[in-house]
């Protein structure tokens, strides 16, 4: 992960906001490289879930709305997390990210430990059961730990648990909710009237919308309604780089299907699209796995969820979640508005509110998975022969932020020069190209690998001396080289970059 975040700032993928100012928690800045990379995740989001599909449009909805939204949708009486402080050290936990057991010596509790989530939340805490042990000089078998998150603490137990800031029991408070809407004020005044909110979803602009979408875009059941735009949610816990930050951007799609349809054959049918689509993109099936929610845990309108989950260096964690959402939504804007979101089937005569399933994913979380699928370091051999490591980024040429880097073999014969810059002008009318005529052709391959380009064309002696205008084409995962033509590499990008 280090490494990976090192190459984001070093090649201008991905900077800490206001960072001359000493950063601000949770927020990001995208940079060159970042933001070509953002826009082709997007973009290709975009063209093959609505260009490309006759029963999905899109919307951009605002990202400040009418607060009572925020009633009806639920989130300003539940849209919260546990949050616990330390009274002494002043930081503040996510109850459910802080884990504790009981160190149990000879069949009595002696004591408590806790420890943050992390890839081996058991191991720290059995770590520290240990030490705890061992600085008490206790004598006698210790059991191994139990853990639990603070959720289900008991009252009694709370002030027994150190806090992981001070190591020391007394200073944890209780969970209580915190609600994660950044809160805003609209217009003049400052007072209860006036409080708006940014969004903490996409998705609510589509149910909000749906009657609009219905009126005028001649959608017929089974159609969605896809957005992309930036969330806020105050996180209590912003962290693990980009995966977690306050400010993001989702790309959500409402999925509208009639009341009796099959809602689990549609959703099953979305899980595959999405998995088959994080595989267009390049990330690799051994990365992917999928995640139901536990009915229990479900909200009471949910009929299901399964997260497809991806295997980040700091572990398995939710990439995207695929939510059945029955007819809740809808029903709620409804009620709370006065004005029915219903449809009228043709069939029974009757009006019926659609339900609907709600695929939705975090552009921020697939690049970061994306750059921790792709890093490579690897040993391989220079012009010479020795060894060397090199840094590479095998991202798709689908979204990688350069598709092709123009290399003329000299830079101060104009034949060679005239030739590479005639290429690339072309080039550059359909795609993002890079021209680099500085260094040693290796160094330059070496500086497109560890951005991801997926092809280098070297213009050399051969492209202006032989027949057929061939330029080098070396790819970048193989390394290998071959000889091609204008015509070919246009239709070798063609097929590989849509
Ligand atoms: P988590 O449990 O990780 O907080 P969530 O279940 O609350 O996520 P959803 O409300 O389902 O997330 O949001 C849909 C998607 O938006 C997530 O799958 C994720 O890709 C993205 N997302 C949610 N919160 C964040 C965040 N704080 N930073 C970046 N991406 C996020």
């Amino acid at each position: 992960m280090e490494n990976i975040v090192a190459l984001a700032k070093r090649r201008g993928f991905i900077f800490q906001s206001s960072e001359i100012y000493g950063g601000l928690n949770g927020f990001f800045d995208y940079g060159p490289l970042g933001s070509e990379l953002k826009k082709n995740i997007r973009d290709c989001w975009w063209k093959d879930m609505v260009h490309r599909r006759d029963d999905i449009v899109g919307l951009e909805s605002s990202i400040i709305m009418h607060p009572k939204v925020w009633e009806a949708s639920g989130h300003v009486a539940g849209f919260t997390d546990p949050l616990i402080d330390c009274k002494v050290s002043k930081q503040r936990y996510r109850a459910d990210q802080l884990f504790f057991s009981p160190v149990v010596v000879d069949g009595k509790t002696a004591g408590y430990v806790s420890a943050l989530e992390s890839e081996n939340t058991v191991g720290a805490l059995q770590a520290a059961a240990e030490a705890f042990k061992r600085k008490k000089a206790l004598q006698g078998t210790l059991a191994p730990v139990v853990a639990k998150d603070m959720t289900e603490a008991k009252p009694e137990e709370i002030e027994l648990i150190p806090s992981p800031a001070t190591g020391e029991a007394g200073s944890l408070t209780p969970p209580r909710s915190f609600n994660m809407m950044f809160q805003t004020n609209v217009g003049a005044m400052t007072d209860a009237s006036s409080v708006a909110y940014l969004r903490p979803e996409t998705a609510q602009g589509m149910f909000v919308d749906f009657k609009n979408v219905v009126d005028t875009g001649r959608v017929k059941l089974p159609f969605g309604i896809a957005q992309i735009g930036k969330s806020f949610r105050n996180e209590i816990t912003p962290r693990n780089f980009i995966f977690r930050s306050r400010e993001f951007e989702q790309m959500e799609m409402e999925y509208f299907i009639h009341e009796d349809a099959d809602w689990s054959k549609a959703h099953q049918e979305w899980i595959e699209w999405c998995r088959q689509w994080l595989l267009s993109i390049g990330l690799p099936a051994s990365h992917l796995s999928l995640y139901a929610h536990p009915k229990e845990k479900l909200a009471f309108y949910s009929k299901g969820t399964v997260d497809i989950m991806f295997a980040y260096p700091f572990g398995v964690q939710e990439l995207w979640g695929i939510a059945a959402r029955g007819n809740y939504d809808l029903n709620q804007h409804a009620n709370a508005s006065g004005k029915p979101q219903e449809l009228f089937d043709e069939a029974t005569k009757k009006k019926f509110v659609p339900h609907v399933i709600e695929p939705a994913v975090g552009v921020d979380r697939i690049l970061l998975a994306v750059l921790c699928a792709g890093y490579a370091e690897e040993d391989v051999k220079d012009e010479k022969g020795n060894v060397e490591k090199r840094t590479v980024l095998r991202l798709s040429p689908r979204i990688a932020p350069v598709k092709v880097a123009v290399l003329p073999l000299l830079k101060n014969k104009e034949a060679l020069v005239g030739r590479a810059r005639a290429l690339y002008q072309k080039l550059q009318r359909r795609y993002a190209v890079f021209y680099d005529d500085g260094g040693n052709i290796g160094k330059r391959y070496r500086r497109q690998d560890e951005i991801g380009t997926p092809w280098c064309v070297t213009i050399d002696f051969d492209t202006i001396e032989k027949p057929g205008d061939t330029f080098t084409l070396r790819e970048r995962d193989s390394m290998a080289q071959k000889r091609i033509t204008e015509a070919e590499l246009f239709a070798l990008l063609e097929e590989q970059v849509y």
